[in-house]
């Protein structure tokens, strides 16, 4: 069955005179369970298209289908907010984590801003210390962290609130290749555990390995889909 779908996604951008169609008439389905990765030359709209789906920005058309149902808000605020903080989690190339705070508090904040009492928050973050393997590093700062653990913290923070969505931009673009694998195994058991279905940015064939269906853009247009042998989505 399917979490996420769209249908006709276009989106251009105006570059002084020129217009630029950073997709064009895309259409995709994510479901439950699955991992898929978007492939890509630079420019080929995948950032664009995963802000799209992460509620980040507005298409200019095509339609959003959440859990099969069509939702004409999904990117209009306030509605957006709404369905990033309870369907969505984000992971980065650069980790986007604060310096200022530990690993526990980095961890923390999304659930502190929601207003969640300290007891529960307590267990949600050390549930989740235990699933990204990071016990004993709770009062370490980020920088005294490899580039390895420093995206687990951000894998932490960005599933605290269980979120069924991960959208992840290029997330082992920092690492070498024995962390990448080690990430990627990651995001494996969390999608087996946590009931997750995630998308992944990459430029790296190794990451897309691990995916269920590999998409392939091309100037805007989604060009090719591809089948791994990973058989364990529940399509
Ligand atoms: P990718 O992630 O595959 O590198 P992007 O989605 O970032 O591709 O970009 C797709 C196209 O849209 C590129 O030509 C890029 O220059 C253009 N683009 C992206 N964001 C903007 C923006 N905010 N303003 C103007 N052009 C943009
Ligand atoms: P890159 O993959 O090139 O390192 P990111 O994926 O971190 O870049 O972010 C690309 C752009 O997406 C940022 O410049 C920002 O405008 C926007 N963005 C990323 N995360 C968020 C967020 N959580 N909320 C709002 N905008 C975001």
């Amino acid at each position: 069955s399917e979490v996420l779908r769209v249908e006709g996604i276009s989106k251009k951008y105006a570059n002084g005179d020129e217009i630029i169609e950073a997709l064009k008439n895309v259409s995709l389905t994510l479901h439950k369970g699955e991992i898929l990765a978007i492939m890509g030359s630079s420019g080929s709209g995948k950032s664009t298209l995963l802000h799209i789906l992460g509620a980040l920005d507005v298409p200019d058309e095509g339609k959003i289908y959440l859990n099969n149902i069509y939702e004409k808000n999904y990117c209009k605020e306030p509605y957006s907010t709404q369905i990033r903080s309870k369907y969505i989690g984000f992971v980065f190339q650069q980790f986007n984590l604060i310096n200022d705070l530990t690993v526990i508090e980095n961890i923390s904040l999304p659930l502190i801003l929601d207003g969640v009492e300290d007891s529960l928050i307590h267990k949600m973050v050390t549930e989740k210390l235990e699933m990204v393997d990071l016990i004993g590093k709770e009062h370490n700062r980020p920088c005294e962290l490899s580039g390895g653990q420093q995206q687990r913290v951000a894998i932490a923070r960005a599933i605290i609130t269980n979120p069924k969505i991960l959208l992840a931009d290029e997330p082992t673009g920092n690492l070498d290749y024995n962390t990448a694998k080690d990430i990627m195994s990651l995001f494996i058991k969390m999608n087996n555990e946590l009931k997750q279905s995630t998308i992944i940015v990459t430029h790296d064939p190794m990451v897309a390995s691990y995916a269920d269906r590999v998409l392939f853009f091309h100037d805007g247009i989604l060009k090719n889909e591809y089948q791994t042998n990973n058989t364990d989505t529940d399509i």
